[in-house]
């Protein structure tokens, strides 16, 4: 049976692209569990939004049947679509990334989530990341890594991430983004961002992606 491997960390410690590579390495499959709540943030900004300007939390939780969140290969890539549209470049907009910690913050959500990201690891062979799955979605993981790097170094790489997006911002809009988010994240009451008791932790500030790569595939391999 290939591995369950539970990645989770702070914001834009590389996360997602150390697991993407993980994965075509091992023959994984990969979620990255963030994209779903972009995904139901940029549903909500698109669709329930209320008198005063905000969004609507009750309309929102109401609606959780008019959302479909789908992963599909497109370039050998793997493409979030919300209803058939694809959403990957707006999920990384400042609005989104402004306003996903609140939605992700709200037990309906994670609870609307939860049985969809459990299922995709039920067979084995899947890498997931993001804040809860080593404490949370798979506790039983047979791998779980805690990622954290300075706040510099982080901003430095989100900065150029969205960059390449092609997305218009700029450091410190960055680097307060990431701040708020990790607060929020690890002061909420339902599954807070914090490491696993058994999770391996890495400080990737000094390393390359790759550099942080092989240090977890020899992990694997023991
Ligand atoms: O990983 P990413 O930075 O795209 O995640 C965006 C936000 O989604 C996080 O700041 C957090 O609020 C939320 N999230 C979460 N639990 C996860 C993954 C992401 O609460 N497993």
């Amino acid at each position: 049976r290939k591995p369950v491997i539970a990645i989770d960390g702070y914001s834009s410690t590389g996360k997602s692209s150390i697991s993407k590579i993980i994965a075509q390495k091992l023959g994984l499959v990969h979620l990255d569990t963030g994209a779903l709540y972009r995904g139901i943030t940029y549903f909500a900004l698109n669709n329930c939004i209320g008198k005063d300007g905000e969004i609507n939390l009750p309309e929102l939780f109401s609606r959780f049947n008019e959302i479909e969140l789908k992963f599909k290969p497109v370039n050998e890539e793997l493409v979030m679509f919300l209803n058939g549209e694809d959403i990957s470049k707006q999920i990384r907009s400042n609005e989104v990334s402004e306003n996903v910690s609140l939605i992700a913050l709200q037990k309906e959500v994670r609870d609307f989530l939860l049985d969809a990201q459990r299922k995709i690891a039920e067979k084995g062979g899947v890498i997931m990341d993001g804040r809860d799955i080593g404490t949370v979605i798979l506790p039983n993981a047979d791998f779980k890594f805690f990622l954290t790097a300075s706040v510099e170094e982080r901003t430095k790489r989100r900065f150029l991430e969205l960059k390449n997006l092609g997305l218009d911002t700029d450091e410190n809009t960055v680097r307060e983004n990431l701040l708020s988010r990790d607060k929020t994240d690890s002061e909420r009451e339902v599954a807070p961002l914090k490491q696993a008791e058994d999770a391996i932790v890495i400080d990737n500030s000094d390393f390359t992606k790759y550099e942080t790569i092989d240090m977890i595939l020899s992990y694997l391999k023991d």
